[in-house]
């Protein structure tokens, strides 16, 4: 038989669980899309070639856009045309959003976890 204060608790773990799946549902809309990813970050890259009488070798750095993602743990570079900027860009930003989804989706998911837990401590009875 639970206690009255058992009954209220189970009632705010319900509410809790009803609450983060609402938001698990929210951040898997990231996951829905069908459009195609890149895996990366796009940013500008400024360097000096090397060599001294080049003019980067005064301040003037040569600057590329770059896509840049890591690879069985290494860093990997790909410098990108021109015509492919704005559609890189958009896909690994595309990556990025469904990545912050999946943390979120294992936040939550570990949330959920631990009220579980707890409904279970409150309702179990032994045999
Ligand atoms: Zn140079």
């Amino acid at each position: 038989m639970q206690r009255k204060a058992d009954t209220q608790t189970l009632s705010r773990l319900r509410q809790d669980l009803r609450r983060l799946v609402v938001e698990l549902e929210g951040s898997l809309e990231a996951v829905f899309g069908r459009s195609p990813l890149v895996k990366g970050t796009v940013y500008e890259m400024a360097r000096k070639c090397g060599k001294p009488s080049c003019a980067c070798a005064r301040g003037e750095l040569h600057r590329s856009m770059v896509l840049s993602w890591s690879h069985k743990g290494k860093t990997r570079l790909m410098s990108i045309p021109p015509e492919r900027l704005v559609e890189l860009r958009g896909k690994s930003e595309e990556y990025q959003r469904l990545r912050g989804a999946r943390a979120e989706v294992a936040a939550i998911g570990k949330k959920m976890l631990a009220v579980i837990d707890q409904i279970e401590r409150i309702r179990r009875e032994e045999p």
